[in-house]
């Protein structure tokens, strides 16, 4: 992410051997870190601080000190241990202490001769021969005169052999040359002026707030520097964000420019399809159809997010969308996040499809090259009406005859790349798009991240749905709830039973389940059980679902894998286990999964013991309600921003120092004060963004 100062100053864009000597070795290594410009050393950040601004005296040591300390050796000492490879006593004017080192060159030794001035930074330890030193910084002095830093001295992370003394010189030698160029061109927008002063460290400028981050005062907050809260960080945090806030409206801006085709739909054509779902669609289904059919007569590309909670029925709003396309003559791309999901899509599509006589196609990872080859001539011919399938819908050699709308379903499983090569694909025209997701985003945050782009929400779920159950459950009671699944099994209905562990490897994850599956299987020998994890290929996953839908089976033992978009309207009971592992929203997810058919659905949430009281309270908002967006506020509050908007993968945002996870507060600020800019509301010719466009702003979807 650019910042606004930064944008046009050229210098931050130049490579560091441009202006600083330095071996070819230490540039390469400074690459390893992914330091190759001079922009690139100023948005370094310190891990942390050490304070070199002052003299500790020795007669005031303790043990846990970490300061600098001066003094004359006054003689060399035996190792005490084996450890200890070099140890000698240093004396100020009042008192006397060893120090002790652990590895040392030959060279080091020679120098420490009794008579000899060091400055040596470090900690104070103790052992039963009392305190000492151990393996401090050391500095030869010459005399006792040696100057103490005038700022605290910044730790850089890990520096793959540039030692932390070269870095620091750089970075300062970047800060220099940066504001010398700041100081001779007086552009305002470059001065970046009008931070409301409601931000901390409104007043400073961009090179300050560097300077002030890489070479603090002694006085300065460390803890504010470390947290981010200082307003040095502050400020550039702010700018940062309203970069991000411009470039993402001005990009829909400019999309806007592109033309689309008009895509137009037949009464008769829509009463054909709704009368195939065999139920009425819900106010909310119809609103949203009327919505994006109306924007899918228009010569500029739709740009329409549809949000709605798991199970709300979105599938179907999307076929109608999907029906205004080949019923133009177009095509339409269907991108779902999984195999698993994608082949239940194509199920579907292909049904209601065929009413109209259109091919629907599936794209699939695993498919033989004959069946690929026959697919991809298809869409190429324009055959194939609609195509579904995972992001290898979008790769290379892939070719769509006259693409007119692209669907995303689970939008916010995809990472940007991927949504970003969609846009790639259209050749004259852009395609029309529609993005589905069923994380409700809390309305504050929609706002900020969505902008202006037009949503539809489903906020009403279809009408003879009953309301899930939910009951929280600790973990010893297990054998309860699995008397409650054989009596469910008994009456032909069939139940998720979902292990949920998190932060682990898919391979830990995948080990659980079976586990799980077998002492079930052991427990309810009456039962039918089947096993789904994310170690088993795309085709045993299908495979697996189509029998459970086919009622092959009566419990699905699974990880959270069946979170994303499953529909077996006979599922009536869902149980989750260690739910207290989960964001409240995934749980959330998960429940959906049941209910879906007319019977009375339940779900189990069960938790293992030692579960705090807060941890409960949250579980407890589950059982308390089933409004997708009231769950997600309750999240936000808990994981912050950046996992609900599923922007957290590195890379996505490439972000200098804001987070959004941390810093989303700021983002309504940031739109207020873009509004009165005089480079807003989103100039989209403006050079400064067409140029980073162009380099960088493939990172965002438009
Ligand atoms: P999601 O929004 O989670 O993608 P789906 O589109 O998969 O939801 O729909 C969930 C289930 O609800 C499906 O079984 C679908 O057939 C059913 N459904 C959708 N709309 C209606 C409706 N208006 N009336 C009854 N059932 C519906
Ligand atoms: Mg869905």
């Amino acid at each position: 992410m650019p910042f606004f100062t930064s944008v046009d100053c050229p210098l931050l864009k130049e490579p560091i051997q441009a202006h600083c000597a330095i071996p070819p070795k230490v540039l390469e290594r400074l690459a390893a870190l992914e330091l190759r410009t001079l922009g690139d050393l100023l948005f370094h950040w310190p891990i942390r601080y050490e304070n070199k601004t002052q003299i500790f005296p020795l007669a005031d040591v303790y043990p846990g000190l970490v300061s600098q300390f001066q003094g004359q050796i006054e003689r060399l000492d035996h190792p005490r241990t084996a450890r200890q490879r070099l140890r000698f006593v240093f004396a100020d004017d009042r008192a006397a202490l060893p120090v002790v080192f652990y590895h040392v060159f030959p060279s080091m030794v020679a120098r420490c001769v009794p008579g000899t001035w060091v400055r040596c930074f470090g900690e104070i330890r103790e052992d039963n021969g009392g305190l000492f030193l151990a393996h401090p910084e050391i500095q030869f002095l010459s005399s006792n005169e040696a100057p103490v830093s005038e700022a605290l001295t910044p730790v850089y992370p890990m520096t793959q052999g540039v030692s932390q003394q070269i870095l620091k010189k750089l970075i300062q030698r970047a800060i220099t040359l940066v504001g010398d160029w700041f100081r001779t061109t007086n552009d305002p927008i470059r001065q970046f002026p009008a931070i409301p002063s409601s931000i901390p460290g409104y007043n400073l400028g961009f090179v300050h707030a560097l300077h002030y981050i890489h070479m603090p005062p002694p006085d300065t907050d460390v803890e504010a520097m470390m947290t981010r809260q200082h307003p040095a960080y502050q400020r550039l945090i702010f700018e940062e964000l309203c970069a991000f806030h411009y470039i993402l409206s001005a990009q829909r801006t400019n999309a806007r420019t592109f033309p689309a085709k008009p895509l137009h739909v037949s009464p008769g054509a829509k009463k054909t399809l709704a009368d195939h779902f065999g139920y009425v669609l819900t106010g909310a289904q119809q609103k949203a159809v009327e919505d994006i059919l109306e924007d899918l007569t228009q010569p500029v590309p739709m740009n329409r997010l549809l949000q709605g909670d798991v199970g709300s029925g979105k599938t179907i709003v999307a076929a109608f969308a999907a029906l205004a396309a080949v019923e133009t003559g177009l095509q339409v791309a269907l991108m779902a996040p999984t195999e698993v999901l994608a082949v239940q899509l194509h199920e579907r599509f292909s049904h209601w499809f065929a009413a109209f006589g259109k091919t629907v196609v599936l794209l699939q990872g695993g498919m033989t090259a004959k069946r690929k080859t026959a697919v991809l001539a298809q869409l190429a011919s324009g055959e194939a009406a609609v195509a579904i399938g995972t992001h290898a819908l979008f790769q290379d050699g892939v070719d769509f005859a006259d693409l007119g709308l692209v669907i995303i379903d689970e939008q916010h499983r995809f990472g940007v790349e991927q949504r970003l090569k969609l846009v790639q694909k259209s050749k004259d025209f852009l395609p029309h798009r529609l993005f589905m997701t069923a994380t409700p985003i809390p309305r504050t945050l929609a706002m900020t991240y969505y902008g202006d782009m037009p949503c539809s929400v489903l906020n009403e779920r279809p009408a003879h749905r009953k309301p899930i159950q939910t009951s929280l459950v600790p973990s010893e009671r297990r054998a309860d709830v699995i008397e409650r699944l054989k009596s469910f099994c008994q009456t032909g209905q069939q139940v998720y039973w979902v292990c949920a562990l998190i932060e682990e490897s898919e391979h830990i994850r995948a080990q659980a389940a079976e586990q799980t599956f077998e002492l079930l299987q052991k427990m309810a020998p009456e039962c039918r059980f089947a096993l789904l994890h994310g170690r088993q290929s795309s085709k045993q996953k299908i495979s697996v679902l189509q029998d459970f839908k086919d009622r092959k089976f009566d419990v699905l033992v699974a990880t959270s894998v069946v979170e994303v978009g499953v529909d077996v309207p006979n599922a009536n009971l869902m149980v989750i286990e260690n739910a207290e592992r989960l964001g409240l929203s995934q749980c959330h997810q998960l429940r959906g999964r049941v209910g879906r058919g007319s019977e009375a659905a339940y779900c189990v949430l069960l938790y293992q013991h030692p579960c705090s009281d807060v941890a409960k309270q949250r579980l407890s908002v589950l059982k308390a309600t089933e409004d997708g967006f009231k769950i997600a506020e309750e999240d936000l509050t808990l994981r912050g921003a950046g996992d609900i908007l599923g922007v957290r993968q590195t890379g996505v945002c490439a972000f200098k120092v804001a987070d959004l996870q941390r810093d989303y507060r700021l983002l309504p600020q940031c739109r207020d004060w873009l509004v009165g800019q005089p480079f807003g509301p989103v100039e989209a010719q403006s050079t400064w963004l067409a140029a980073w466009l162009e380099t960088e702003g493939a990172y965002y979807h438009a």
